[in-house]
């Protein structure tokens, strides 16, 4: 039976591992965190629990892509999900108006045109674009038959730059460039390729899985080891070990070594070198990879409430301070009033409290100092540090939703340095990689190297967001021997 070693149970090893237990590999998947998901895993504070990295997902009806892929890794009636609000699943906040985005292209297109009219034209200019590169992806359709000139353009090409060449009120650029903090990068520097798929995605249908991130997790999990696959916890890996160009084994830091016929690793490039030994990749290729500049950091602030917090209830807030896109994604501490990305969860148990989790642009230069600490031991010049950033985003989040400030009994924070910590990204990079446009298209971290047995998913080898590293997994298994039509299997499973 061939082995197949899986580095990382995030959103996008644990749907490589189900894919390659199906299709009869012997599987191991390898975390060095004690809990499975990655980002998607939840932390708990007394009876509180906290979304960390998924406060919401795209559509999962018949046809849907998201929808699709879960149908297809077998997870799909084991979840249960709570829509947002389809006529307004997110609010867009900007000084002076409010934009309340509606689920469907078209109906948010048609908004669009209503509430700016004199822009009809360049309206629709925009859209036809964005949907022209959701067709490049062959995500649409679900194909998987990328077109790699159209690809390559709109991941070449900056969203501002569209944007401005076709709309002039300031105010619908602004609502056209509000998802950015969804995929962490300025929008004079985002890919329209980025931008059409994260926002088609969203637009297919905002929802949340009940339970959160865990239950996501938890699922795949049950799936995977139904298919005989297992899951090796607190186990990081420190090696890998290549013969003739091929992989031959994964070393763990305790020193066990997993035989590998395949090694998938959702790992960040850069750290994927640092298992090889030198040499084994080409000096141009490490050069470039290690030269390529990592994501943005985040601070988030978590909210437990003793009621429900209803501003907030089926529907998400984006709280801009400014209307200039090159502005949105400055660092918080460089915000006068600080930009915040708002979302409440709905208790799964019986008793447990309403969380809201905000989530502002922090940079890791910010917290550096403390890297070699560890959480539970910071100094106390972090977590006071800690205490005024978060303070001033929640002075403007009260001022804007007073009712919320009364419910709130309890206020937990994090940093760069926590998701360093949990998720091992550099430089506690919420996306690993920057997603720009000089860092996208044929600049993208490639998923195959001249390793061969060697694939490389996850969110930092295409887009960020649940949905982007499980479609990595489609690009890149889907094209090896064996693994042959993953992407019509997927359209087949609904
Ligand atoms: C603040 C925040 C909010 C977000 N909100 C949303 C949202 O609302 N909706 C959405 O769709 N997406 C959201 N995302 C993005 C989404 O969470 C990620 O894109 C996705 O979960 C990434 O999955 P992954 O498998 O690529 O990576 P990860 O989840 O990071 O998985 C990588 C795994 O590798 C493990 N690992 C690292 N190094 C080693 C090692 N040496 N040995 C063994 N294991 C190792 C890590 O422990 C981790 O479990 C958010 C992300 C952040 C940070």
């Amino acid at each position: 039976m061939p082995r197949a070693v899986v580095i990382g149970a995030g959103a996008s090893g644990l749907t490589a591992a189900i894919h390659c237990a199906a299709r009869g590999y012997e599987v191991t998947v390898v975390d060095r965190q004690a809990h499975p998901g990655g980002l998607l895993a939840r932390f708990q504070r007394g009876r509180a629990r906290f979304d960390v990295g998924v406060h919401y997902l795209g559509g999962v009806g018949p046809g849907h892509v998201f929808g699709r892929i879960l149908r297809h890794l077998g997870v799909f009636g084991d979840l249960a999900f709570q829509p947002l609000d389809p006529d307004g699943f997110d609010l867009l906040r900007f000084p002076g108006f409010e934009f309340a985005v509606p689920v469907g292209m078209d109906a948010f297109a048609e908004r669009l045109a209503d509430r700016f009219p004199a822009e009809r034209d360049g309206i629709r200019r925009v859209v036809a674009r964005l949907r022209e590169a959701v067709e490049g992806y062959g995500i649409a359709d679900a194909d998987g038959r990328t077109d790699l000139d159209i690809v390559r353009t709109v991941e070449g090409e900056p969203l501002l730059g569209l944007l401005d060449r076709h709309l002039r009120d300031a105010r619908l650029r602004a609502v056209l460039s509000a998802h950015a903090p969804l995929y962490g990068v300025v929008p004079a520097e985002a890919p329209v390729g980025l931008h059409a798929i994260v926002l088609y995605h969203f637009l297919e249908g905002a929802c949340r899985v009940r339970g959160g991130g865990d239950a996501l997790a938890g699922a795949l999990v049950r799936r995977l080891e139904a298919l005989g696959g297992r899951l090796l916890l607190r186990r990081r890996v420190v090696g890998l070990e290549v013969a003739g160009r091929r992989v031959d084994r994964v070393v763990l830091h305790d020193g066990t070594e997993l035989p590998a016929d395949l090694v998938v690793t959702s790992l960040h490039p850069a750290q994927v070198l640092d298992l090889l030994s030198p040499g084994v990749l080409r000096p141009a290729y490490a050069k470039r990879v290690r030269g390529q500049r990592v994501g943005l950091g985040h601070m988030g602030i978590f909210l437990e409430l003793d009621g429900v917090p209803r501003s907030l209830v089926r529907r998400n807030l984006y709280s801009f301070s400014s209307l200039d896109p090159t502005r949105f994604l400055d660092d918080m501490v460089d915000q006068p009033q600080p930009f915040y990305f708002a979302s409440a969860a709905e208790p799964a148990e019986e008793g447990a409290p309403w969380t809201v989790v905000l989530t502002t642009p922090l940079g890791w230069e910010r917290v550096a100092a403390w890297a070699d600490t560890t959480p539970g031991r910071r100094p106390e010049a972090y977590r006071r540090l800690k205490d005024a950033l978060a303070t001033r985003v929640l002075d403007r989040f009260y001022a804007e939703n007073p009712e919320i400030r009364e419910q709130v009994v309890a206020v937990h924070s994090s940093t760069p340095l926590s998701t360093a910590f949990f998720t091992g990204a550099p430089r506690g990079a919420m996306y690993g990689h920057y997603h720009s446009v000089d860092q996208m298209g044929v600049y993208r971290p490639p998923q195959f190297t001249r390793v061969r047995g060697l694939v490389q998913v996850g969110q930092v080898v295409f887009a960020p967001g649940v949905l982007g590293a499980m479609l990595s997994v489609y690009y890149g298994l889907g094209r090896l021997p064996g693994f042959e039509g993953l992407f019509d299997e997927m359209r087949r499973a609904g």
